[in-house]
Protein backbone atom coordinates (compact mmCIF):
# COMPACT_ATOMS: atom_id res chain seq x y z
CA UNK A 1 0.00 0.00 0.00
CA UNK A 2 0.84 3.33 -0.75
CA UNK A 3 0.13 6.68 0.51
CA UNK A 4 0.19 9.79 -0.82
CA UNK A 5 0.15 13.14 0.61
CA UNK A 6 -1.37 16.17 -1.97
CA UNK A 7 -2.64 19.45 -2.60
CA UNK A 8 -4.67 20.51 -5.56
CA UNK A 9 -3.15 20.76 -8.86
CA UNK A 10 0.32 19.69 -8.75
CA UNK A 11 -0.65 16.83 -6.27
CA UNK A 12 -3.69 16.01 -8.33
CA UNK A 13 -0.72 16.02 -11.72
CA UNK A 14 1.36 13.19 -9.64
CA UNK A 15 -2.06 11.45 -8.06
CA UNK A 16 -2.94 10.52 -11.66
CA UNK A 17 0.32 9.58 -12.27
CA UNK A 18 0.30 7.17 -8.86
CA UNK A 19 -3.37 6.05 -9.80
CA UNK A 20 -1.94 4.81 -13.51
CA UNK A 21 -0.04 2.12 -11.99
CA UNK A 22 -2.52 0.86 -9.45
CA UNK A 23 -3.01 -1.69 -9.51
CA UNK A 24 -0.35 -3.31 -11.78
CA UNK A 25 2.41 -1.45 -9.40
CA UNK A 26 0.96 -0.27 -6.76
CA UNK A 27 -1.61 -2.51 -4.94
CA UNK A 28 -3.77 0.02 -2.92
CA UNK A 29 -3.38 3.86 -3.19
CA UNK A 30 -4.33 6.08 -0.66
CA UNK A 31 -4.09 9.93 -1.58
CA UNK A 32 -4.66 12.43 1.74
CA UNK A 33 -5.86 15.16 0.68
CA UNK A 34 -5.17 19.04 2.16
CA UNK A 35 -8.72 20.26 3.44
CA UNK A 36 -6.76 23.59 5.22
CA UNK A 37 -8.18 25.62 1.94
CA UNK A 38 -11.81 24.54 1.96
CA UNK A 39 -14.60 27.12 3.10
CA UNK A 40 -17.87 28.77 2.98
CA UNK A 41 -19.52 30.71 -0.35
CA UNK A 42 -22.70 30.96 -1.07
CA UNK A 43 -23.40 29.09 1.83
CA UNK A 44 -21.82 26.12 0.14
CA UNK A 45 -18.91 23.89 1.52
CA UNK A 46 -16.05 24.41 -1.10
CA UNK A 47 -13.59 22.03 -0.74
CA UNK A 48 -10.76 23.57 -3.70
CA UNK A 49 -8.09 20.62 -2.99
CA UNK A 50 -10.58 17.67 -2.85
CA UNK A 51 -12.28 18.40 -6.03
CA UNK A 52 -9.31 19.34 -7.87
CA UNK A 53 -7.94 15.57 -6.87
CA UNK A 54 -11.32 14.05 -7.45
CA UNK A 55 -11.77 15.42 -11.04
CA UNK A 56 -8.55 14.73 -12.03
CA UNK A 57 -8.37 11.44 -11.31
CA UNK A 58 -12.00 11.28 -12.70
CA UNK A 59 -10.57 12.19 -15.76
CA UNK A 60 -12.85 15.44 -16.12
CA UNK A 61 -10.90 18.21 -14.83
CA UNK A 62 -10.17 21.00 -16.81
CA UNK A 63 -6.96 20.94 -18.92
CA UNK A 64 -6.26 24.47 -19.04
CA UNK A 65 -6.86 25.14 -15.36
CA UNK A 66 -6.24 21.91 -13.86
CA UNK A 67 -8.98 22.51 -11.32
CA UNK A 68 -12.80 22.86 -12.38
CA UNK A 69 -14.77 20.60 -14.57
CA UNK A 70 -14.05 20.99 -18.51
CA UNK A 71 -16.16 22.70 -20.26
CA UNK A 72 -18.25 23.55 -17.60
CA UNK A 73 -20.71 26.62 -17.85
CA UNK A 74 -21.26 29.62 -15.58
CA UNK A 75 -24.80 30.09 -15.59
CA UNK A 76 -25.09 30.45 -11.77
CA UNK A 77 -22.10 32.34 -11.18
CA UNK A 78 -23.65 35.22 -13.77
CA UNK A 79 -27.10 35.32 -12.28
CA UNK A 80 -25.65 35.39 -9.12
CA UNK A 81 -23.84 39.00 -10.23
CA UNK A 82 -26.82 39.60 -11.70
CA UNK A 83 -28.44 39.64 -8.05
CA UNK A 84 -25.99 41.25 -6.46
CA UNK A 85 -24.04 38.85 -5.23
CA UNK A 86 -20.16 39.47 -4.53
CA UNK A 87 -19.36 35.94 -6.30
CA UNK A 88 -15.61 36.53 -6.70
CA UNK A 89 -15.24 32.68 -6.65
CA UNK A 90 -15.07 30.94 -9.81
CA UNK A 91 -17.78 28.27 -9.56
CA UNK A 92 -18.98 26.14 -12.83
CA UNK A 93 -22.48 25.08 -13.41
CA UNK A 94 -21.93 21.18 -13.14
CA UNK A 95 -19.09 21.69 -9.88
CA UNK A 96 -22.15 23.68 -8.83
CA UNK A 97 -23.43 19.87 -7.78
CA UNK A 98 -21.03 18.77 -6.09
CA UNK A 99 -20.54 21.87 -3.44
CA UNK A 100 -24.48 21.55 -3.15
CA UNK A 101 -24.69 17.96 -2.27
CA UNK A 102 -21.77 17.95 -0.26
CA UNK A 103 -23.50 20.48 2.12
CA UNK A 104 -26.47 18.11 1.90
CA UNK A 105 -24.40 15.71 3.65
CA UNK A 106 -22.60 17.46 6.07
CA UNK A 107 -25.51 19.18 7.43
CA UNK A 108 -26.76 16.33 7.76
CA UNK A 109 -24.28 15.02 9.64
CA UNK A 110 -22.96 12.57 7.85
CA UNK A 111 -18.34 13.37 7.25
CA UNK A 112 -16.67 14.80 4.54
CA UNK A 113 -14.79 11.60 4.37
CA UNK A 114 -17.97 9.55 3.35
CA UNK A 115 -19.13 12.16 1.28
CA UNK A 116 -15.87 12.72 -0.97
CA UNK A 117 -15.63 8.44 -1.20
CA UNK A 118 -18.87 8.40 -2.38
CA UNK A 119 -18.51 11.36 -4.50
CA UNK A 120 -15.00 9.55 -6.34
CA UNK A 121 -16.92 6.32 -6.62
CA UNK A 122 -20.11 7.44 -8.45
CA UNK A 123 -17.36 9.52 -10.53
CA UNK A 124 -15.86 6.24 -11.83
CA UNK A 125 -12.74 6.13 -9.39
CA UNK A 126 -11.38 2.81 -8.63
CA UNK A 127 -12.09 0.69 -5.49
CA UNK A 128 -8.34 0.36 -5.14
CA UNK A 129 -7.70 4.05 -5.28
CA UNK A 130 -8.97 5.50 -1.76
CA UNK A 131 -9.27 9.24 -1.54
CA UNK A 132 -8.95 10.82 2.09
CA UNK A 133 -9.78 14.06 3.26
CA UNK A 134 -6.88 14.97 6.03
CA UNK A 135 -9.66 15.54 8.73
CA UNK A 136 -13.01 15.51 8.64
CA UNK A 137 -12.79 17.98 11.65
CA UNK A 138 -12.76 22.08 10.23
CA UNK A 139 -8.93 23.42 9.66
CA UNK A 140 -8.49 26.92 8.40
CA UNK A 141 -5.29 28.02 6.55
CA UNK A 142 -4.74 31.55 7.33
CA UNK A 143 -2.41 34.13 6.15
CA UNK A 144 -0.43 37.03 7.49
CA UNK A 145 -0.13 39.89 4.86
CA UNK A 146 0.74 43.67 5.58
CA UNK A 147 -2.94 43.65 5.98
CA UNK A 148 -3.60 41.39 8.70
CA UNK A 149 -4.39 37.44 8.75
CA UNK A 150 -6.27 36.68 5.65
CA UNK A 151 -8.27 33.34 5.28
CA UNK A 152 -6.68 31.39 2.66
CA UNK A 153 -9.43 31.87 -0.60
CA UNK A 154 -9.39 35.80 0.39
CA UNK A 155 -5.43 35.48 -0.07
CA UNK A 156 -5.68 33.62 -2.91
CA UNK A 157 -8.46 33.98 -4.98
CA UNK A 158 -10.27 37.20 -4.00
CA UNK A 159 -6.52 38.90 -3.60
CA UNK A 160 -4.74 36.99 -6.42
CA UNK A 161 -2.20 36.03 -3.92
CA UNK A 162 -0.03 39.28 -4.39
CA UNK A 163 -0.21 40.35 -0.81
CA UNK A 164 3.77 39.39 1.19
CA UNK A 165 3.20 36.16 3.14
CA UNK A 166 4.13 37.44 6.74
CA UNK A 167 3.42 33.81 8.44
CA UNK A 168 0.88 31.23 7.85
CA UNK A 169 -1.05 29.64 10.75
CA UNK A 170 -3.86 26.13 10.68
CA UNK A 171 -6.56 27.58 12.91
CA UNK A 172 -8.03 23.97 14.64
CA UNK A 173 -5.19 22.04 13.77
CA UNK A 174 -4.05 21.47 17.19
CA UNK A 175 -7.79 19.81 17.94
CA UNK A 176 -8.75 18.25 14.66
CA UNK A 177 -8.59 14.43 14.80
CA UNK A 178 -6.38 13.49 11.74
CA UNK A 179 -8.59 11.09 9.31
CA UNK A 180 -7.93 7.82 10.75
CA UNK A 181 -7.09 5.83 7.81
CA UNK A 182 -4.81 8.44 6.71
CA UNK A 183 -2.81 7.88 9.87
CA UNK A 184 -3.03 4.06 9.54
CA UNK A 185 -2.22 4.45 5.65
CA UNK A 186 0.67 6.53 7.16
CA UNK A 187 1.85 3.98 10.09
CA UNK A 188 1.51 1.37 7.70
CA UNK A 189 2.26 2.50 4.29
CA UNK A 190 5.42 0.52 1.86
CA UNK A 191 5.83 4.20 0.66
CA UNK A 192 5.05 7.65 1.63
CA UNK A 193 4.66 9.97 -1.57
CA UNK A 194 5.23 14.15 -0.98
CA UNK A 195 3.66 15.44 -4.38
CA UNK A 196 4.73 18.35 -5.82
CA UNK A 197 2.00 20.81 -3.86
CA UNK A 198 2.44 24.04 -2.13
CA UNK A 199 4.98 22.65 0.58
CA UNK A 200 3.41 25.44 3.17
CA UNK A 201 -0.22 25.73 2.62
CA UNK A 202 -0.73 22.05 0.88
CA UNK A 203 1.29 19.56 3.03
CA UNK A 204 1.79 21.96 6.05
CA UNK A 205 -1.45 21.56 7.19
CA UNK A 206 -1.40 17.88 6.57
CA UNK A 207 1.53 17.58 8.61
CA UNK A 208 0.32 19.92 11.31
CA UNK A 209 -2.00 17.33 12.35
CA UNK A 210 -1.81 15.28 15.38
CA UNK A 211 0.60 12.59 14.90
CA UNK A 212 0.97 13.38 11.10
CA UNK A 213 5.04 14.35 10.81
CA UNK A 214 5.40 11.99 13.70
CA UNK A 215 4.12 8.76 12.12
CA UNK A 216 6.22 9.85 9.09
CA UNK A 217 9.13 10.71 11.19
CA UNK A 218 8.96 7.45 12.90
CA UNK A 219 9.05 5.29 9.61
CA UNK A 220 12.62 6.78 9.25
CA UNK A 221 14.27 4.90 12.49
CA UNK A 222 15.37 1.87 13.64
CA UNK A 223 12.39 1.83 15.72
CA UNK A 224 9.70 2.16 12.79
CA UNK A 225 8.43 -0.32 10.45
CA UNK A 226 11.02 1.28 7.94
CA UNK A 227 9.40 2.38 4.89
CA UNK A 228 10.40 4.25 1.58
CA UNK A 229 9.06 7.97 1.74
CA UNK A 230 9.61 9.94 -1.56
CA UNK A 231 9.04 13.70 -2.47
CA UNK A 232 9.08 15.47 -5.63
CA UNK A 233 9.58 18.68 -5.45
CA UNK A 234 7.44 21.82 -6.46
CA UNK A 235 9.88 24.26 -7.37
CA UNK A 236 11.47 23.69 -10.52
CA UNK A 237 14.45 26.40 -11.26
CA UNK A 238 13.65 28.72 -8.60
CA UNK A 239 10.13 29.13 -9.03
CA UNK A 240 6.83 27.70 -9.24
CA UNK A 241 5.34 26.41 -11.93
CA UNK A 242 1.80 28.06 -10.73
CA UNK A 243 0.07 29.76 -7.58
CA UNK A 244 2.50 31.82 -4.82
CA UNK A 245 4.64 28.66 -3.22
CA UNK A 246 8.26 30.73 -4.83
CA UNK A 247 6.93 34.15 -2.93
CA UNK A 248 5.65 31.99 0.36
CA UNK A 249 8.94 30.45 0.64
CA UNK A 250 10.84 33.57 0.16
CA UNK A 251 8.68 35.69 2.57
CA UNK A 252 8.93 32.87 5.66
CA UNK A 253 13.09 33.33 5.10
CA UNK A 254 13.46 29.64 2.99
CA UNK A 255 15.84 29.39 0.41
CA UNK A 256 13.35 29.57 -2.92
CA UNK A 257 14.19 26.57 -4.83
CA UNK A 258 14.48 22.56 -4.87
CA UNK A 259 16.92 22.40 -2.07
CA UNK A 260 14.74 24.84 -0.25
CA UNK A 261 11.96 22.46 -0.47
CA UNK A 262 14.38 19.96 0.88
CA UNK A 263 15.27 21.44 3.77
CA UNK A 264 11.90 21.93 4.93
CA UNK A 265 11.76 17.62 4.33
CA UNK A 266 14.66 17.10 6.19
CA UNK A 267 13.84 13.88 8.44
CA UNK A 268 10.85 12.85 6.47
CA UNK A 269 12.45 12.13 3.03
CA UNK A 270 14.54 9.76 2.20
CA UNK A 271 14.04 9.95 -1.95
CA UNK A 272 13.84 13.74 -3.18
CA UNK A 273 13.15 14.20 -6.60
CA UNK A 274 14.19 17.33 -8.45
CA UNK A 275 13.88 18.14 -12.14
CA UNK A 276 16.62 17.92 -14.62
CA UNK A 277 17.04 21.48 -14.85
CA UNK A 278 17.82 21.48 -11.08
CA UNK A 279 20.47 18.62 -11.10
CA UNK A 280 23.33 20.79 -9.93
CA UNK A 281 21.39 20.83 -6.44
CA UNK A 282 21.52 17.22 -6.21
CA UNK A 283 24.92 17.15 -4.17
CA UNK A 284 23.75 19.43 -1.41
CA UNK A 285 20.20 17.38 -1.30
CA UNK A 286 22.59 14.37 -0.57
CA UNK A 287 23.83 16.29 2.66
CA UNK A 288 20.85 16.37 3.92
CA UNK A 289 20.58 12.76 4.08
CA UNK A 290 18.31 12.52 1.40
CA UNK A 291 18.91 10.37 -1.62
CA UNK A 292 18.53 12.71 -5.06
CA UNK A 293 16.48 11.40 -7.56
CA UNK A 294 17.19 13.57 -10.95
CA UNK A 295 14.28 12.83 -13.51
CA UNK A 296 11.37 14.91 -15.65
CA UNK A 297 8.90 16.20 -13.27
CA UNK A 298 6.79 18.66 -15.53
CA UNK A 299 3.42 16.84 -16.00
CA UNK A 300 2.12 18.53 -18.96
CA UNK A 301 -0.08 15.76 -19.83
CA UNK A 302 -1.19 11.80 -18.30
CA UNK A 303 1.89 10.34 -19.61
CA UNK A 304 3.69 12.41 -17.98
CA UNK A 305 2.30 12.03 -14.05
CA UNK A 306 2.48 8.40 -15.39
CA UNK A 307 6.43 8.24 -16.43
CA UNK A 308 7.15 10.13 -12.88
CA UNK A 309 5.28 7.41 -11.00
CA UNK A 310 7.31 5.01 -13.07
CA UNK A 311 10.25 6.37 -12.14
CA UNK A 312 9.45 6.99 -8.62
CA UNK A 313 8.22 3.33 -8.25
CA UNK A 314 11.59 1.87 -9.93
CA UNK A 315 13.77 3.96 -7.56
CA UNK A 316 12.11 2.72 -4.65
CA UNK A 317 11.90 -0.98 -5.59
CA UNK A 318 16.01 -0.71 -6.01
P1 LIG B 1 -2.96 24.09 -5.21
O1 LIG B 1 -3.54 23.73 -3.88
O2 LIG B 1 -3.93 24.01 -6.35
O3 LIG B 1 -2.10 25.31 -5.22
O4 LIG B 1 -2.01 22.89 -5.58
P2 LIG B 1 -0.74 22.20 -4.99
O5 LIG B 1 -0.27 22.75 -3.71
O6 LIG B 1 -0.96 20.73 -5.08
O7 LIG B 1 0.27 22.54 -6.14
C1 LIG B 1 0.91 23.77 -6.29
C2 LIG B 1 2.34 23.48 -6.67
O8 LIG B 1 2.36 22.53 -7.71
C3 LIG B 1 3.09 24.68 -7.21
O9 LIG B 1 4.13 24.97 -6.33
C4 LIG B 1 3.61 24.22 -8.56
O10 LIG B 1 4.94 24.62 -8.80
C5 LIG B 1 3.52 22.73 -8.46
N1 LIG B 1 3.29 22.06 -9.73
C6 LIG B 1 2.24 22.23 -10.56
N2 LIG B 1 2.39 21.46 -11.66
C7 LIG B 1 3.55 20.76 -11.49
C8 LIG B 1 4.26 19.81 -12.28
O11 LIG B 1 3.84 19.41 -13.37
N3 LIG B 1 5.44 19.33 -11.77
C9 LIG B 1 5.94 19.74 -10.57
N4 LIG B 1 7.10 19.24 -10.14
N5 LIG B 1 5.30 20.65 -9.80
C10 LIG B 1 4.13 21.15 -10.26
Amino acid sequence: MWAALAGGVGGAKLARGLAAITPERIDDLRIIINTGDDFVQHGLRIAPDIDTVVYTLAGIANPETGWGITGDTTNTLDQLRRLGADAWFWLGDRDLATHILRTEWLRQGRTLSAFTARMAHNLGIPEHIHLLPMTDAPVATEILTPGGWRAFQDYFVRRHHADPVRAVRFVGSATAQPQLQALAALRQADVVVFCPSNPIVSIGPILALKGMRQAIEHRGTDGGARCCRVAVSPIIGGQALKGPADMMLRGLGHEVSALGVAQLYAGLIDIFVLDIADAALAPQIADLGMRPLVAATIMRSPDDSRALAETIAAAVAE
